[in-house]
């Protein structure tokens, strides 16, 4: 039986979190806005007026591709894509054909758990305006004007993906740049990042390309994950049984988890690009394109390798610790304040600091326990002036109260007990409360002094050194 491989690539439309629409002054977020609240002459294409450009567009555009590695053209023009459709007010839509804002680039997909690398190629990256919504209500099509002239940047892959997995992996971390550099919010839920996927297999270890599917409408990560396994699977099903695959394009009902076919695929002479009459070329001069370089930062591939070299964390960590900015940067804040083993702060940051941003809903940026204090924290469990269940119960109280790690120690008396003497008594007083459980000790049964320990832990409020009151329980349990 022949073997096949999925051939795979990702169209994206991501959404630039602009204040303004790309040609007019119209909000672009309109999310939680009633239908045809964000409209002017301009992106509902009246007739006479005229499209002006919105700067902060090429900016962080410009941002985006060289975060892509791709190279940014220092002149770039708009052409008009013609298509009829009743959401496209205009007749075309304002994008960018033969001479985008960039051209090349790629994103390296580091798959953890699989323990290689996957090299993603970009053939397209270009900008253009949105198009409106329509949707079917109580027997009438209804129009919202809204996501019109909405910025957004488009980004093709080359057909470089492998499998579902890898095709889910690109857009998280996708995602996970454009949070990073601050071009947009992503959310795929909100459609500022939609993702179409071409499909196709042939034989493994071929290198010839097979007609391919395109499949649209996908808008989470898991219905790309599911949208892809069903196609090649049908794929494989239909040239397994000796028939050929044809250019559809379907669309993913994600309710019934199934693939419908919406029409055959248009190819691009259908569009009739031409030059746009209406705009000037951009053109990106070098003060202009330094200015905009100047606010790239280190990139989260870049830092995830950077903390495995220097800090020596395990990948897990560097994957967990940069999936976001402001929490890699905390990080780093933190290990400078604590002056120890980086992986010490990184487990205190994942296993406790994590859980309360979850527990408490908040984010990286509005936690009020900051990296000094977490550090101060961390340097009281180490230097044994409190237990790491104290230490984990100050997390608590530094997040509620904002108040020093140290003061709170003192003012709430949590400072663990080390004296001898303190501690002796209240095991004496354990025992004599307990006259069964030391009899049994005694008569053999000794894993008792783990209870007995509970028993002294819990009088002392948990402040007290466990295998001290446990040496010290074994000594009087001798006598
Ligand atoms: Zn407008």
């Amino acid at each position: 039986m022949t073997e096949y491989e999925p051939v795979i690539g990702l169209e994206t439309h991501i959404q630039l979190n602009t204040t303004t629409k790309i040609f007019c002054s119209c909000k672009a977020d309109s999310w939680y806005d009633p239908p045809n609240s964000n409209i002017c002459p301009v992106c509902t294409g009246l007739p006479g007026v005229l499209p002006v450009l919105n700067k902060v567009v090429v900016e962080k555009a410009v941002l985006l591709a060289a975060a892509m590695h791709a190279e940014i053209r220092p002149i770039s023009y708009f052409d008009r894509k013609n298509y009829f459709y009743p959401d496209l007010p205009k007749g075309y839509q304002i994008s960018q054909y033969d001479m985008s804002l960039a051209r090349g680039g790629y994103l390296d997909l580091p798959m953890t758990q699989q323990g290689y690398v996957r090299h993603i190629s970009i053939t397209k990256l270009h900008i253009e305006e949105d198009a409106g919504k329509t949707k079917n209500e109580a027997g009438m099509r209804l129009i919202d004007f809204n996501r019109c002239g909405v910025p957004l940047v488009e980004m093709v892959t080359g057909p470089d993906l492998r499998s579902a997995d890898e095709a889910a992996q690109y857009l998280i971390r996708l995602r996970q740049l454009l949070r990073w550099l601050g071009v947009s919010e992503a959310d795929m839920e909100k459609a500022h990042l939609r993702c179409d996927a071409n499909v196709s297999i042939r034989p493994k270890g071929a290198s010839y390309l097979n007609p391919k599917t395109e499949i649209k409408n996908v808008n989470s990560i898991e219905a790309v994950r599911a949208a892809i396994d069903k196609e090649i699977e049908r794929q494989v099903r239909e040239v397994t049984a000796g028939r050929h695959i044809e250019s559809w394009t379907l669309e993913w009902d994600e309710d019934a988890g199934v693939l419908r076919k919406m029409r055959s695929k248009e190819t691009e002479a259908d569009y009739r690009y031409f030059r746009e009459p209406d705009l000037l070329p951009i053109r990106l001069d070098d003060t202009w394109k330094q200015s905009i370089l100047m606010e790239l930062p280190e990139l989260p591939l870049e830092r995830r390798a950077r903390f495995i070299a220097q800090y020596g964390l395990p990948e897990y960590d560097a994957d967990i610790l940069t999936g976001e900015r402001r929490l890699s940067d905390y990080f780093e804040a933190a290990v400078k304040a604590y002056g120890g083993d980086p992986k010490r702060v990184s487990n205190w940051l994942m296993n406790d600091v994590l859980r309360m941003l979850n527990d408490r809903g908040i984010t990286v940026a509005e936690l009020r326990l900051t990296p000094d204090y977490l550090a101060q924290i961390i340097r009281l469990v180490d230097a044994g002036t409190i237990n790491t269940s104290t230490g984990k119960s100050l997390l608590q109280k530094v997040e509620e109260t904002q108040r020093a790690p140290q003061e709170i120690v003192q003012s709430e008396g949590l400072a663990r007990i080390n004296d001898d003497a303190a501690i002796r008594d209240v095991c004496q007083a354990v025992l004599a409360e307990n006259p069964k459980e030391v009899a049994s000790y005694k008569a053999g049964k000794t894993t008792l002094a783990a209870w007995f320990v509970g028993q002294v832990m819990r009088k002392m409020r948990g402040k007290a050194d466990p295998s001290l009151a446990r040496a010290i329980l074994e000594e009087l349990l001798k006598g």
